[in-house]
């Protein structure tokens, strides 16, 4: 396989696929321009190679063709101000028009193409639009890890024109030599914390997981459907019924693989779902009807500790409790001091999934952790066990 970094792009047209979907606000400036910045040293790179950029991405979610609002001519200014180079704007993405600008360019210039989702055929994975965006250039270079979990034409389907010169950009490298290290490899004992408000949204990663781990921890609001499935009294907590025997086969499976399935012993329990509520701790399998466990307390707390210390690996999808008030963050918290301890003791530990991103940011811990993956589905769908089309196109 072809790397960034051994791949001679001297005299080449780099088709990149990026992901510069980026928030605008009412007068189109840019938000948050994190997802332009991460693109930047794989576009550097193709540059001091002495190879020319074509840069390509989906933007927004524009219905039926060309829509102003969703044009790359927001982004070209800023793209430009992070390479420190000029940008030229193509007015499409394919097209004779654009064949010659592609055509045109010389060692270094860059250009930026109009937004893929313009077309339809994009999304569809269209191998005709597939095929004349690989007319623009000699090789195809995947740095847009948020779309890897799509089979689009930008994404995937043109690989095929490719064959020897197709390649991952710095970010999708990093992303899956990292996801590799927790799904592929993990160095052992390896730990998943699972938590957040729903089982049904994670039944898929906690049944995945149950192969790969030595400890399955459960905390969030998906504690009680585990606790309800085991006969418990969860008062008015959080619990999807739909899921009861769900929990009981993972309960099951789990001891029949030997994994050490940690469910929450103890929570902090609410009368209200406030952060003024009056609280207590309790068992989670004795909660008060009305009340609602909304933290794990500290016996948890402290097993949770131990599992991760003695962990080489950990993987930490979800927040221990309703961590956004702060009288339900503790957990959510002393997770991510046990996280940090046992990336400092050596382990190799990830963050991944919006709630749990923020949850480090709001910790001010994001620094201290090995990886933190933003990706979301991409991520989401990497753990769930499934080969990614823009990921396996590349390799395949
Ligand atoms: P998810 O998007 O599924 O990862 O869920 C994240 C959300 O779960 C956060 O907003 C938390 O406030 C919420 N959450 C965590 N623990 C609980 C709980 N015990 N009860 C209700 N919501 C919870």
């Amino acid at each position: 396989m072809q790397t960034i970094e051994s791949y001679d792009f001297k005299g080449k047209k780099a088709l990149i696929r990026v992901d510069f979907n980026v928030p605008l606000n009412e007068n189109f400036e840019i938000t948050d321009d994190t997802r332009m910045t991460a693109a930047v040293p794989t576009i550097k790179k193709v540059i001091e190679a002495g190879g020319s950029p074509i840069i390509m991405s989906h933007f927004g979610r524009p219905k039926n063709g060309p829509e102003d609002k969703f044009s790359m001519k927001h982004l070209v200014a800023h793209l430009a101000e992070l390479l420190g180079v000029d940008v030229k704007l193509a007015p499409d993405c394919v097209g004779a028009e654009v064949k010659a600008l592609a055509e045109a360019l010389k060692p270094g210039e860059v250009l930026l193409l109009e937004n893929l989702r313009f077309h339809k055929e994009e999304e569809k994975g269209d191998e005709a639009f597939a095929g004349q965006l690989a007319e623009l250039g000699d090789c195809w270079v995947n740095d847009a890890f948020g779309t890897a979990h799509r089979a689009h034409a930008s994404t995937a389907v043109i690989a095929k024109f490719f064959p020897n010169d197709k390649l991952f950009g710095y970010l999708v490298n990093d992303e899956v030599s990292n996801l590799d290290k927790v799904v592929a490899n993990p160095a052992r004992p390896m730990t998943a914390i699972m938590g957040g408000a729903k089982v049904s949204t994670k039944i898929t990663i906690i049944e995945n997981m149950l192969d790969t781990v030595d400890n399955l921890i459960i905390g969030g609001g998906m504690i009680f459907t585990f606790v309800k499935a085991m006969g418990g009294n969860i008062g008015a907590s959080l619990c999807e019924d739909d899921y009861l025997e769900m929990a009981k086969t993972i309960i099951a499976k789990a001891e029949a693989k030997g994994v050490n399935l940690v469910i929450a012993e103890d929570c902090v329990a609410a009368d209200k779902f406030a952060n003024d509520a009056n609280t207590e701790v309790c068992l989670t399998k004795n909660i008060k009807d009305g009340w609602l466990g909304l933290d794990v307390g500290p016996k948890t707390i402290a097993t949770f500790k131990e599992v991760i210390g003695n962990s080489k690996t950990v993987l930490w999808n979800g927040p221990a409790g309703v961590f956004e008030m702060d009288a339900f963050a503790a957990g959510t918290k002393a997770i991510g001091d046990a996280v940090v301890e046992a990336t400092k003791n050596g382990a190799f530990t990830l963050v991944g999934g919006g709630d749990s991103v923020a949850a480090v940011n709001k910790f001010g811990i994001a620094d201290q952790v090995s990886y933190i993956s933003t990706a979301g589905g991409a991520m989401l769908e990497t753990l769930e066990g499934k080969v990614l089309p823009g990921i396996a196109a590349v390799r395949g």
